[in-house]
């Protein structure tokens, strides 16, 4: 068969975008109060908003994910070490790092790539003050197990859930779970407010620190009980919020047919390993990952995605490398030492997946993919 190269690339992503009179007409009232940001109507109402759709007794809104992770494990006055999986963006682990505390890095279990709980304890120390596990490309961490270990340990569990906004785990809002959870909202995400993010939180003395923290450290009034930094969502930002919100089944619903299309046509190629489903998941279909096995695919993972470079098609290894490995932490941390997430991070493609992604393109990709098996 002859395939012809795409004209215009096919990127891993492309950011969701309202129609462009919704979002003018839900700004225009910022032109008449002036308010632009510190907790302004738009700020209030898109907490509120999240606060329903996500199934979450507090939101705090932020400038983004990052600040989210950094400013939670500040809330939380944490000292010592963090166990924390490789297999994420780097973001998770500087977050650990630049408060001051030790990464020791969990390996993954190899299905679902989200932290194994059975190889929590063996990494618990004296000095461990918290989990910080990933819900990795939308699958779920085994939250049950996690939280077992530690209310047994009395340790904190930050989730960092930047990949599962608006998800489910048996019926219960994904941000409900542990101590705080953090979102991101940055534009390569399923939900964004250009960049933001979000702190969910049961517990209102957390929630309360991070608004503090957010704003240079103002409790109530005039009164600065702690210091603080400056992470507020401005208004701008949360009217993107607003509009988007308001489409975010649809956008789903059409990430749901794509990944639909990808697993009917790549569970018949040998090699590929699919991501698993999750049973009690709502899932938001972030990402569509899959493994290379060179051995049974004819290829590794770098060949391939050079291969669909030429026919102007961009896939993104993600996660690779695993942060162990990245250059900040060489001869601190040896990826190897957890083989299961190194691995992964070896032979890890996500495949071009946004809501309005045609399917003959994702037949394009499938076709390729299984006409290099084949070679
Ligand atoms: C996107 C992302 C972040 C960072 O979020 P930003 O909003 O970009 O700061 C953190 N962790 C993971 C797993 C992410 O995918």
């Amino acid at each position: 068969m002859e395939f012809k190269k795409k004209e215009t690339p096919i990127l891993v992503t492309k950011s969701a975008l309202p129609d462009f009179a919704a979002y003018t007409e839900e700004i225009r009232s910022i032109w008449d109060n002036h308010w632009l940001t510190n907790m302004g109507p738009k700020h209030e109402q898109l907490r509120a908003e999240l606060k329903e759709y996500m199934q979450v007794p507090y939101v705090e809104l932020l400038t983004n994910g990052h600040m989210a992770l950094e400013l939670v494990l500040e809330a939380l006055d944490l000292k010592g070490e963090v166990i924390t999986t490789p297999f994420t963006y780097i973001s998770t682990t500087h977050s650990i790092v630049r408060n001051g505390l030790t990464p020791v890095f969990c390996d993954i279990r190899p299905d679902d790539y989200t932290m194994d709980p059975e190889k929590i304890e063996a990494l618990i120390t004296d000095k461990t003050c918290a989990i910080m596990p990933v819900h990795v490309y939308g699958n779920v961490c085994d939250v049950e197990r996690i939280q077992e270990i530690a209310d047994k340990h009395h340790l904190k569990v930050i989730y960092d859930a930047a990949h599962t906004f608006g998800e489910t785990y048996k019926g219960k809002g994904i941000g409900t779970f542990g101590d705080a959870n953090c979102f991101s909202f940055h534009a390569t995400k399923v939900f964004n407010t250009v960049e933001g993010g979000a702190v969910t939180t049961a517990d209102p003395a957390i929630a309360q620190r991070v608004s503090e923290l957010k704003n240079f450290g103002y409790s109530t009034g005039d009164e600065i009980p702690h210091t603080g930094s400056n992470a507020k969502m401005n208004e701008f930002c949360a009217a993107m919020g607003l509009c988007l919100l308001r489409e975010i089944e649809t956008l789903i619903e059409k990430r749901k047919k794509i990944c639909a299309r990808y697993d009917e046509r790549l569970a018949k190629v040998r090699g590929i390993k699919l991501n698993a489903v999750q049973k009690d998941v709502s899932s938001n279909y972030a990402y569509y990952p899959v493994e290379i096995i060179e051995e049974d695919y004819g290829m590794d993972r770098d060949a391939l995605v050079v291969k669909l470079n030429e026919y102007n098609i961009f896939p993104r290894k993600y996660f690779y490398p695993i942060t162990s490995a990245f250059e900040v932490f060489k001869g601190i941390y040896d990826p190897k030492d957890t083989p299961i997430a190194y691995r992964a991070g070896n032979r890890v493609i996500t495949l071009p997946l946004h809501a309005e992604l045609p399917l003959e393109d994702v037949d394009f990709i499938c076709d390729l993919i299984e006409h290099f098996a084949a070679h």
